[in-house]
């Protein structure tokens, strides 16, 4: 009986909300990860949602690895924390709703974050020791759980810790899934660069490369790098560089070498390692401040480890990309700012985008409703 209460009360209110909402019209700029879940989020109310976007095969979305450390990061406080220990919280939900529209997104975990240094290992251990409620497991090198791994990294002496809540979700079927969830909600990405912002008449004025313009109540500016095109950056003083990843894939042809073996998604020494099948195997990624990728920097890929297995390197390079993401200059990441009523700056994600969006896509949402 109360539940039913409950449900009419939360049915009607949701109505009202959206009753309210649905005449709002918002403009998000750029359909990375950000973007997308901006407009996932938003969806919720009701309001009248339209994504614009130049060419998104080419953003880092589509380039990264989709690993997610939340409870693994041992800074437990300040703003990267709270927006960490948020999408922690989130991204089973958001998850369990998404596969509505495509039963093949996972959240898969654990994540196995190793190294061998051992002043390294030392402090994994205190700071597992310290939150025994986050589920974090110390593996010592002689553990069995580690036998598989020491077989595949012969000679390096790897131990640290299973994240039991941390792990990864594949970007490509992520932005494909919210794709799906978008256009069964009738939100609609207009295939277009916007080269201009500006507010005339209480309305924003979105003008297109094409010469058209686009007008809105609410803007939400989620195009990474370019963003900084898009406001006056003497009032706001806002600076933002371009941080390249670079990411490869292995493939090997050795009997004695099961890449399946391995944990599904590892950390070591720094270096992620996905597992795609017996022989094949995703490294990243690099961190290059610059416009384009540089060769030199593929090498770090190899060298995560003293003792290297014979099917590490170049020549076994089957597959290679990369994406340039953005951090801001002066101020941590990401940036999360009202530049002025009705003008949301979603960007700056550098290594987390992922990891954050639902964390940052629910503040955007909260300072939405302080512009209606
Ligand atoms: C190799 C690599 C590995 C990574 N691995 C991980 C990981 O494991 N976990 C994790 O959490 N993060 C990871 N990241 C980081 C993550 O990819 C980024 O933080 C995230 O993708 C940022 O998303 P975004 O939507 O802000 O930017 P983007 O994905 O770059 O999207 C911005 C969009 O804006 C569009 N745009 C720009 N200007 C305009 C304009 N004027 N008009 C219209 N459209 C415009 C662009 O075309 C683009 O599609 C990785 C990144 C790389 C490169």
């Amino acid at each position: 009986m109360y539940l039913y209460f409950f449900i009419i009360t939360y049915n009607t209110l949701m109505n009202n909300v959206k009753d309210k909402f649905n005449k709002i019209r918002i403009l998000i700029v750029g359909s990375g990860i950000i973007g997308k879940s901006n407009a996932f989020e938003l969806s919720k109310y009701g309001f009248d949602i339209k994504i614009i976007e130049q060419d998104e095969m080419q953003n880092s979305s589509n380039a990264a690895l989709g690993i997610l450390m939340g409870k693994i990061y041992q800074k437990r406080k300040g703003r990267s924390w709270r927006l960490r220990q948020k999408s922690s919280e989130l991204w089973p939900k958001w998850i369990n709703i998404l596969q509505r529209y495509n039963s093949k997104l996972k959240f898969e975990k654990p994540l196995f974050k190793l190294t061998s240094d051992l002043e390294k290992f030392k402090k994994f251990t205190t700071f597992a020791n310290n939150y025994p409620d986050d589920e974090l497991e110390i593996i010592e090198s002689n553990s069995y759980i580690l036998s598989h791994i020491n077989k595949t990294f012969k000679g390096n002496k790897l131990q640290g810790i299973i994240s039991h809540q941390d792990g990864r979700i594949d970007p490509k079927i992520l932005l494909e899934t919210l794709n799906k969830a978008l256009k069964t909600k009738n939100i609609k990405t207009v295939n277009a660069q916007v080269i201009q912002v500006e507010k005339k008449f209480q309305e924003w004025n979105l003008k297109l490369k094409s010469g058209d313009i686009l007008k809105s109540d609410l803007v939400i500016l989620c195009n990474s790098l370019d963003s900084l095109k898009l406001i006056n950056t003497e009032i706001h003083n806002i600076k933002l560089k371009p941080v390249i990843g670079q990411a490869i894939e292995i493939f090997h042809k050795e009997e004695n070498t099961n890449f399946l073996s391995l944990p599904r998604i590892l950390n070591i020494n720094g270096k992620n390692l996905i597992p795609i099948n017996k022989e094949k195997l995703i490294i990243g990624s690099t961190d290059e401040y610059n416009f384009k990728p540089d060769e030199f920097y593929i090498n770090e890929l190899f060298e995560f480890i003293q003792q290297k297995p014979n099917w590490l390197k170049k020549e076994n390079i089957s597959r290679r990309w990369f994406g340039i993401r953005s951090r801001p200059e002066g101020e941590p990441s990401p940036l999360l700012k009202t530049l002025e009523e009705g003008l949301i700056l979603c960007s700056g994600f550098y290594k987390n985008g992922i990891l954050l969006a639902p964390a940052c896509s629910a503040w955007v949402s909260e300072e939405i409703k302080k512009h209606i």
